[in-house]
């Protein structure tokens, strides 16, 4: 009987990871049509200059709308692109998409605009991919230069340090801002801070949302923003979903907020219509 009932759990937990593998398997088959299909887009959330209310940059975030299955969270394909190496293909595309963007919105400013165009790189892009390469050719075909940063976590540096270190130094020569995205939630060393050219740490909203009335958060996001001073680097705040929240970290010397209470991520024309909207703080 004991026997009879282990194998009755065996073929239930196999029927339930068949499952997972099999979600998990047309997922994979199902990005890489969309990725040669032209049909992920990027969404752009506006970062606010917590001093002047300025949009000075704007982050894109990558979107899947499956005729079929409808929206699928980044929360979800971006592990599945990560693990398929699909990861590759999908952050060449998110660097030039963001680009074309941006040129695109000048042309109709009939200007330049003075904003960074923010684009997230996976740790496997660091690993396996010359993302310099490609940011040089998306620099050769559009008039972005300067305006670029893009968001590493604190992953891609502690997979392969002296990669990083390299790759990072090649991107600050092609003048590519860098920034340390979910800052305080992975393991990276204060040295690597120092010897890297990072010009930002974007803190994590698990550190903001509850600030305002958690002393030890508030603690963290206080001595965040005081490194980040004494290195010299910018700061931005990510999930402030109420004005207290971003007045507090405009008075704490944040420089820029990103969150609902501004902004949810938007498509290209309604942010622009948002930067038009508020470019006299600027
Ligand atoms: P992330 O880079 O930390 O991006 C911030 C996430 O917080 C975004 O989730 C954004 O929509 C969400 N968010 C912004 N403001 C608020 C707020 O006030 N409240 C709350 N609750 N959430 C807020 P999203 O768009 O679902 O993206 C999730 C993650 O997926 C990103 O986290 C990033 O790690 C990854 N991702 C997205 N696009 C790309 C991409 O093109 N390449 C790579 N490698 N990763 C990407
Ligand atoms: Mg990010
Ligand atoms: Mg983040
Ligand atoms: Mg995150």
């Amino acid at each position: 009987v004991k026997q009879a009932k282990q194998t009755g759990r065996i073929e239930l937990f196999q029927a339930r990871e068949v499952n997972a593998v099999r979600r998990r398997f047309s997922l994979e088959t199902e990005l890489r049509r969309a990725i040669e299909n032209d049909r992920l887009t990027l969404a752009y959330q506006p970062l606010i200059d917590l001093r002047t209310g300025a949009v000075s940059g704007f982050e894109a975030l990558a979107r899947w709308h499956d005729p079929q299955r409808g929206p699928i969270e980044p929360g979800e394909f971006i592990p599945v692109a990560e693990e398929s190496g699909l990861i590759l293909p999908l952050g060449r595309w998110a660097i030039e998409a963001a680009a074309r963007t941006l040129v695109a919105w000048d042309r109709t400013a009939g200007r330049k605009l003075p904003v960074q165009v923010c684009v997230n790189l996976s740790a496997v892009q660091i690993q396996r991919d010359d993302v310099s390469a490609t940011v040089e050719a998306v620099q050769a075909a559009h008039d972005v230069a300067g305006r670029m940063k893009l968001e590493l976590t604190e992953s891609c540096i502690v997979a392969d340090p002296e990669r990083a270190v390299r790759v990072l130094h090649a991107l600050q020569e092609q003048d590519v801002r860098i920034a340390i995205d979910d800052f305080g939630t992975g393991y990276s060393s204060l040295a690597y801070l120092q010897k890297l050219p990072i010009d930002e740490l974007k803190i994590d909203r698990s550190f903001i949302t509850p600030m305002l009335r958690d002393r030890d958060s508030l603690a963290i996001v206080r001595a965040v923003l005081s490194l980040a001073a004494a290195l010299g680097m910018s700061t931005t705040a990510e999930g402030v979903e109420t004005v207290e929240l971003g007045q507090t970290l405009g008075a704490l010397g944040c420089t820029r907020g990103q969150g609902w209470y501004y902004a949810r991520p938007l498509t290209p024309e309604a942010a622009y219509a948002y930067w038009l909207a508020r470019r006299h703080n600027s």
